[in-house]
């Protein structure tokens, strides 16, 4: 699937729309999500044009997946989520829901979160 520069993350990488920032370096920038499905959820997402963790691990150079996976375990630590736990997990493509093309892994924590999928 083709990177679109116009999707929602690529615009606040930019700066051109706002985001509720957690967290940013180099490698990645982690903002609140705007439509929280836990007392904490925050998206981290890398600073490359990769639609999925597939697309980014074939073919982001290795600092920045190295810098991009050190960023979503030391936001989940900023987080204080490491005690009582947390959720990571990363939507990619039409099965799983993805709604915003551009790679984002969400940490979720702040409650029991029960089993890891939903049945319907
Ligand atoms: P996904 O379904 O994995 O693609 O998740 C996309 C997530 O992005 C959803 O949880 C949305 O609530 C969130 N989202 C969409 N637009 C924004 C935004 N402008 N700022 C923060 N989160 C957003």
């Amino acid at each position: 699937m083709a990177y679109d520069n116009d999707n929602i993350f690529a615009k606040i990488l930019r700066g051109e729309i706002p985001c509720n920032k957690v967290y940013e370096d180099e490698f990645a920038l982690a903002f609140h999500d705007i439509n929280p499905q836990a007392p904490t959820h925050v998206l981290v997402i890398p600073k490359g044009k990769y639609v999925s963790m597939a697309d980014f691990t074939a073919e982001a150079p290795d600092a920045l997946i190295v810098g991009f996976m050190r960023a979503v375990g030391l936001v989940a630590a900023m987080l204080e989520l490491e005690t009582p736990g947390y959720r990571v997990l990363a939507n990619a493509g039409e099965d799983a829901h993805q709604e915003v093309p551009h790679l984002h892994i969400h940490i979720f924590g702040g409650k029991k979160l029960g089993p890891m999928l939903t049945h319907s």
